[in-house]
């Protein structure tokens, strides 16, 4: 039998599913509040969310990119930490994803003439 896999948040000490951080596990919502709150990055200077330990400075904490780790807060599609929106996703992912839903004709299950005419475009510029 395993045990639960919720953890105690490092950051609020809430007892809950964690992701795991280099500094310790954080839940979700100190996840999304660390991502909505992006911070300047003392390395790269750059707003970012700020969770990572640094590998030159001792005690200072920088995004991840800087720490050399894979971002929790990034989305999980693209990759970006710029637009979180959601649990995984970013907010432009999830409004593609939307406006492909609209542009998609149900009964085709193929994008409509909104969508031929910018793919089209874009074919006939690259030549
Ligand atoms: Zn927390
Ligand atoms: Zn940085
Ligand atoms: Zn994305």
């Amino acid at each position: 039998m395993t045990r639960t896999k919720h953890r105690e948040c490092a950051r609020c000490a809430h007892l809950t599913a964690t992701v795991m951080l280099p500094t310790g596990p954080i839940c979700y919502r100190c996840r999304r509040d660390i991502a909505y709150h992006p911070a300047l990055c003392p390395e790269c200077f750059e707003l970012r969310p700020i969770a990572y330990p640094s590998t030159s400075s001792y005690g200072v904490l920088v995004c991840a990119g800087c720490a050399g780790e894979e971002s929790v807060f990034a989305c999980a599609e693209c990759g970006r930490e710029d637009h979180p929106y959601g649990a995984t996703r970013c907010a432009r992912c999830i409004l593609t994803e939307r406006l492909t839903t609209l542009l998609t004709d149900p009964s085709t299950g193929h994008m409509g003439l909104m969508q031929e005419r910018v793919t089209g475009g874009v074919s006939l510029s690259g030549r």
